[in-house]
């Protein structure tokens, strides 16, 4: 039998990277090196986020647009409602049509600081009224966001579910998780999500963690749990990162190993601009790299 480290028996998996604007050259450097280094693999998309404020925005539509322009790979822009009136939000979303960006991953946003959702005067008060507002600018593919263990702002868990949907409905092909460390969590959310008659794919976003320090404060505002055998797991590797990094491989590769085993072909990941670990999660998952589309930069 083939070793159960080896799931992509069918050659039948799918992955798509996500990364943040950079913020310094040298950062966009890394970005770069990241994005060259993980190209092979051809994921179906890359995705690069996006933040509240003039700067990061056109960060995030520079990033989009450079790999719009220089590589075969299909870049997906986020697009969040934050401290935007509607006409800003349509300008953007014509901006990306423009520059051939056809993909956009469709956002609420938080607000800067923290503290309950307050939308802008004359803007998108939520995720699915922007979906519908983006249809009307022109036909993009649209992704959005799903909480295998709930958004703290959801009423309950079937409430969550019905909002999905809405985003469904409202235009979006697939939904994209928040990261999570329960593959089961993840599995019992897709039955659910069957079962209230959604039927777009549902990927899993997958984060590679080497900190769990780090990890632990961006849990804490999305509500993922962090459970305790991994915070056992990383005990005592504070001044040992390369032990560290062959932790994080391990725990995201038997991870996606038992979601494959569960039926999932697609995978998200959360590279925070570094190429090893997802390299090394896919590569275990089976991908390999292929020939490079045409450059077309070259
Ligand atoms: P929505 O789907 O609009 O809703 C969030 C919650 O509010 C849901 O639980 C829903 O049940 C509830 N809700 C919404 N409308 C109603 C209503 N009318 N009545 C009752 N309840 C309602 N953030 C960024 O700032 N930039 C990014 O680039 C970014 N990328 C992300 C990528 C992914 C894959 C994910 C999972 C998250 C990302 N986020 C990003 C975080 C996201 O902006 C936050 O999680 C935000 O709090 C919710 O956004 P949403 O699109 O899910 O919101």
């Amino acid at each position: 039998a083939a070793s159960p480290l080896f799931a992509n028996l069918e050659g039948d998996i799918g992955v798509s990277f996500e990364f943040f604007p950079p913020k310094t050259e040298k950062m966009e450097a890394q970005l770069w090196d990241t994005f060259r280094t993980l190209e092979p693999l051809a994921p179906r998309f890359v995705s690069v986020t996006y933040g509240a404020g003039g700067s990061t925005r056109e960060r995030t539509h520079a990033t989009v647009a450079r790999i719009a322009s220089e590589s075969a790979v299909p870049p997906a822009a986020h697009l969040t409602c934050v401290e935007a009136s509607r006409a800003e939000i349509d300008e953007v979303a014509r901006a990306y049509w423009d520059a051939g960006v056809r993909h956009i991953v469709a956002l609420r946003g938080d607000v800067p600081g923290g503290g309950a959702y307050r939308a802008h005067p004359d803007g998108f008060a939520n995720a699915v009224e922007l979906v519908a507002g983006l249809k009307r600018i022109a036909p993009f593919d649209i992704s959005v966001a799903a909480y295998p263990e709930v958004h703290p702002d959801a009423d309950c868990p079937q409430a969550d579910l019905d909002n999905l949907k809405r985003k469904l409905d409202a235009g979006a092909t697939r939904a994209i998780t928040q990261f999570f460390f329960s593959p089961e969590a993840f599995l019992r959310f897709r039955d659910a999500a069957a079962a209230a008659g959604i039927d777009a794919p549902i990927v899993p976003g997958i984060l590679p963690v080497s900190n769990v320090s780090q990890t632990r404060r961006m849990a804490d505002m999305c509500g993922t749990a962090i459970p305790a055998w991994m915070i056992a797991l990383f005990e005592g590797l504070d001044d040992l990162p390369a032990a560290r990094q062959l932790v994080a491989a391990t725990v995201a590769a038997e991870m996606c190993r038992r979601l494959y085993a569960g039926g999932v072909r697609d995978f998200h990941f959360y590279t925070l601009n570094r190429a090893e670990l997802s390299y090394a999660i896919c590569h275990m998952l089976g991908l390999r790299p292929v020939a490079p589309a045409k450059d077309k930069a070259a």
